[in-house]
């Protein structure tokens, strides 16, 4: 049985004292969460106020990139291991923002999920596709490329307790949420490749789903048998809708 899984991705948003007021008010609800495993992943810099902020309330820490690279002269970077020190659990790797935005190759992010694993890191893996490769009925091989750059350098075991976001480009941010069974369907692929190389990881990983997702359309998506609960974006950011996604989860 897959523990459902909420994480709040907050991008570059935030400061100490919205971060402050925002964690107060999730504080202030998470004694309603019982089954559910609930992350926040702030900015870097708000990381270790944050940690002190959720430290004892089970809620865990996650960071929203990493570099490739170990300790070391990569100026303006930061290491997994240091995510460590500073009690992360999660690591999310290759948002699509960061695959548009900062060039990052299918191989960098199997190489940033492969550093993350040697650290120590949970991987949230991200994957999907754009809408003109939707459109073209591609989405399948989109994401099975994305999940193959992995399989093919370092094998299945590395996907053990690790977690894969389903995250369709066009429902980033847009408001446009893929439908429960538009969802559940590459869902299934994804979890049907994992099972190609091992049944056991496959049935055990959890894959969340991630574009638009509310506290009016996530009880729905997480009613659906692959789907293991959500990356959040912009409903992390408001704590009455963050926690209702939650609530979701934790009732699934
Ligand atoms: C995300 O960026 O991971 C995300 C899912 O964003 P949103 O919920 O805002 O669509």
């Amino acid at each position: 049985m897959r523990r459902k899984f909420v994480a709040g991705n907050w991008k570059m948003n935030g400061s100490s004292s919205q971060n402050n007021k925002l964690v107060s008010e999730i504080l202030a609800e998470i004694g309603g969460i019982s089954r559910a495993e609930i992350a926040l992943c702030p900015p870097f810099v708000y990381l270790m106020e944050v940690g002190r902020q959720i430290a004892q309330s089970g809620i865990a820490l996650g960071a929203q990139n990493c570099a490739v690279e170990s300790p070391g002269a990569f100026t303006g970077e930061i290491a997994a291991t240091m995510l460590i020190d500073l009690g992360c659990r999660y690591v999310i790797i290759g948002h699509s923002e960061r695959r548009a935005l900062y060039g990052e190759s299918d191989v960098l992010v199997a190489a940033k999920f492969a550093t993350a694993r040697t650290a120590g890191l949970i991987p949230i893996l991200c994957v999907g596709e754009r809408l003109e490769e939707r459109e073209a009925g591609i989405t399948g091989e989109i994401v099975a490329r994305q999940i193959d750059a992995i399989l093919d350098s370092q094998g299945i075991t590395v996907f053990a307790n690790s977690v894969i976001a389903y995250e369709p480009v066009w429902a980033i941010g847009t408001g446009r949420t893929a439908t429960p069974s538009q969802a559940q369907e590459v869902h299934a692929i994804i979890r049907t490749r994992l099972a190609e190389h091992n049944t056991e990881i496959a049935t055990q990983t959890r894959i969340l789903y991630g574009g638009s997702v509310k506290g009016n359309n996530a009880a729905e998506l997480f009613a659906m048998p692959d789907i293991d609960g959500g990356l959040i974006g912009g409903a992390s950011l408001n704590a009455q809708e963050f926690m209702a996604i939650c609530a979701a989860a934790d009732r699934n």
